[in-house]
């Protein structure tokens, strides 16, 4: 098994199979599991073996099967599937964390995460110290004895503004602290978290392990036991755990997510070249172009430029608005990784909520369009921008 390439893990592993020998994964849509006597329940109970479930909220087939598949991928010994990424991060803070912890977490995060790392642990007694993500020094200055782990977003929404992994897992190291990633713009066919240093790395599967906008969902991936003696006795008892349907449609979304991810990238490439030097815009941000100033930390790191850019539209708000209602093909959206292009006005949508001090911190303008790059025709998808930017 160990042997097998990425391609062949994401279309085979962990593939369970009932005794009808069914091609495509079973959705195994059962809350519990019936025992064949008295004593097999008690010893279920007692130590559950591998293939042995016994209440939805702790497991099930299906969800055992994405949790399989999606650690193969990413190259952990496990992964807790959870009901969304909220639940994954919220899960891996929360499971691992107590009153009286510190911990260092970069500020440049997505809504709900910088909610739970803000508002919510500080409630319970957990110290926060926010840094600027990309400053290693500040990393440095912010850790202490008594940090007990770090949190970051490896690439960051809607700047996209890298986190270097192995930089801060080496200050983390230092003073044993644990290294918390949550990898969504990095994508898990380009990370190479673990190696780099990460102890538990977090996805949102709503992003590109489903890759079509259908389902909320969220893994929790680390070693096999950080995973079932932290994570799993957390979230089997505080119920943000997936639903079976749910796993099955990632587990669909995993059989092709290494294509997919390889050919939005590609268009990204070229639509970030074809805006490069566009006079209607005074800025395109992508990590594969040698312009961004964190190119080669981007190859480093994850070897590819993502399938995510962003770019600054001369004329404020007004005319980044008229630009995204001239377009025909991209749709305005606020969902990232799917097949469908999507734009998004950070600024008036998913970073409303934000101060003017810490959009003008973080780099969100009025004129910040961030761009997921689907899998329509590259050329199809540059004629739209072209012609939407022409007609503003
Ligand atoms: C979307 C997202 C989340 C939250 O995921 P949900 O599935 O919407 O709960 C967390 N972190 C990042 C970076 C995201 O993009």
């Amino acid at each position: 098994m160990t042997t097998r390439k990425t391609r062949t893990n994401l279309v085979h592993g962990g593939t369970r199979r009932s005794q009808y020998g069914e091609l495509s994964e079973a959705i195994f849509l059962t809350q519990g599991f019936a025992y064949p006597s008295a004593e097999d329940a008690e010893a279920r109970f007692l130590s559950a073996g591998e293939d042995e479930f016994i209440y939805a909220r702790y497991g099930n087939p299906t969800v055992r099967m994405f949790e399989e598949r999606i650690a193969l991928l990413e190259g952990t010994e496990d992964g807790f599937a959870t009901a969304s990424g909220m639940a994954a991060v919220n899960g891996a803070l929360m499971s691992m964390l107590k009153a009286g912890d510190h911990l260092v977490s970069a500020r440049a995060l997505f809504g709900s995460c910088l909610y739970i790392v803000d508002e919510i642990l500080p409630r319970f007694g957990v110290e926060v110290t926010l840094v600027d993500g990309a400053d290693l020094d500040q990393w440095r200055d912010a850790v202490r004895p008594d940090t007990k782990a770090v949190f970051f977003e490896s690439m960051s929404n809607p700047t996209l503004e890298l986190v270097d992994i192995a930089g801060v897992a080496e200050i983390a190291r230092g003073v044993g602290a644990a290294v918390i990633v949550d990898n969504v713009f990095s994508t898990p066919v380009y990370s190479d978290a673990v190696a780099q240093g990460a102890d538990v790395v977090i996805y949102s599967a709503t992003k590109h392990i489903d890759g079509q906008g259908r389902t909320l969902g969220g893994v929790i991936l680390g070693t096999r036991e950080h995973i079932r003696k932290v994570v799993e006795p957390y979230m089997k008892h505080t119920g943000g755990s997936m639903s079976p349907f749910t796993a099955w449609v990632l587990l669909k979304g995993l059989e092709t997510i290494d294509l997919r991810v390889r050919a939005q990238t590609e268009s990204a490439g070229h639509i970030a070249e074809a805006l490069e030097g566009n006079t209607r815009l005074s800025r395109v941000i992508y990590p594969g172009l040698e312009s961004h100033a964190q190119h080669d930390l981007a190859l480093r790191q994850m070897g590819a430029g993502g399938t995510m850019l962003a770019f600054e539209i001369s004329g404020g708000k007004e005319a980044a608005f008229r630009f995204m209602n001239a377009l025909e093909i991209v749709l305005i959206s606020n969902n990232l990784g799917d097949a469908k292009t999507i734009a998004t006005h950070p600024a008036t949508t998913t970073h409303q909520r934000l101060s003017q001090e810490m959009k003008d911190a973080l780099g969100i303008s009025d004129g910040l369009i961030r761009l997921s790059v689907g899998l329509e025709d590259a050329e199809d998808l540059i004629g739209d921008l072209e012609q939407a930017l022409a007609a503003m």
